[in-house]
């Protein structure tokens, strides 16, 4: 490879929008046949919001609200903000947070307002033991099913509430996919959170494969199951913004973090996407094929 062409193209990504942190990484995306997305603050805006909360029989919404909210002050989580910012929305206060212990990629566990508080996943609650009754579970799954995030809230050992968050689908998601399957490469989602809803976002974004319910420290074993499950031999980039995201971004053969995103993530990237734009990922395969086809 010539140098000189490579360093023509990297200034010409600069302009773009598109940071090469590594020279290598240009023509390694020439090969990408897979790219795989994290979904939140990556093909979602990051911002979820409140949009539903029914609580069980002999609880008050409010009141539970309250003392979710105070429990999330503990957590920088994206939901942590949304339930606070809904909760004071609704002018309730929140109780001081005594304890909290965070359950990366669960939810957490707090004392607060004088009661032990569990707010996160089935799995979450279902792991301390909390019975669940049919008609709340069967809430979630249809929650899920519109692409919305369904939490389960307990109070001393007791399901109390079901709730809801909505991240929106970034406004390029939907042509990034749609250019990507074009130039004949294969799309994936890796998430944390449920498979249902991960799934209503890949159907409405149009993304070929998921793999839900991730833990933070499983997306390395993720992205190679993903490899396996998609036959490709060619390579594969992977595209997140959160500290999460960093052994990823360091372990795939591009890591391409979303500049709004994390410095963490960013430190761990070969490219980097400055607009926060997923689209940036089709330029930057754009740019590499043809930099490479010309100095052949
Ligand atoms: P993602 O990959 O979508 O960023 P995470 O790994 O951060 O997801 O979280 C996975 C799931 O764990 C969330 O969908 C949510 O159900 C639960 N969770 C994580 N953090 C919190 C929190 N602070 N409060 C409530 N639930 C949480
Ligand atoms: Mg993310």
């Amino acid at each position: 490879a010539t140098p000189v062409s490579i360093m023509v193209a990297i200034g010409r990504g600069a302009r773009l929008g598109i940071l090469f942190r590594k020279g290598t990484a240009l023509q390694t995306l020439e090969r990408v046949r897979v790219v795989a997305f994290d979904k939140t603050g990556t093909l979602t805006m990051g911002k979820p919001a409140l949009t539903d909360l029914e609580p069980a029989t002999g609880f008050d919404a409010n009141t539970v609200l309250a003392l979710v909210a105070g429990a999330e002050g503990g957590s920088e989580h994206p939901i942590a903000t949304a339930l606070i910012a809904a909760a004071r929305d609704r002018g309730l206060t929140l109780p001081p947070v005594i304890k909290t212990d965070v359950q990366p990629g669960l939810g957490l566990r707090a004392e607060v307002g004088g009661k032990v508080v569990l707010v996160g996943n089935r799995a979450l609650l279902s792991g301390a033991g909390v019975v669940l009754p049919d008609a709340m579970v069967d809430r979630a799954q249809v929650l899920a099913g519109q692409g919305k995030t369904a939490l389960f809230a307990a109070l001393d050992g007791q399901a109390a509430m079901v709730l809801a968050v909505a991240d929106p689908v970034k406004p390029g998601s939907r042509d990034a996919i749609k250019a990507l399957h074009e130039m004949g490469v294969t799309t994936a989602m890796i998430t944390g959170d449920a498979d249902a809803t991960a799934r209503a976002i890949a159907a409405e974004i149009g993304i070929d494969h998921v793999v839900a319910g991730v833990l933070p420290a499983g997306k390395v074993a993720a992205l190679d199951n993903l490899r396996a499950k998609t036959g490709e031999h060619g390579a594969l980039a992977f595209v997140g913004d959160g500290i999460n995201d960093a052994p990823a971004l360091a372990h795939a053969d591009v890591g391409v973090a979303i500049g709004t995103g994390t410095d963490v993530a960013i430190e761990a990237a070969d490219v980097v996407l400055v607009s926060g734009d997923p689209g940036g990922i089709v330029t930057a395969l754009d740019l590499s094929r043809h930099t490479m086809r010309n100095i052949r």
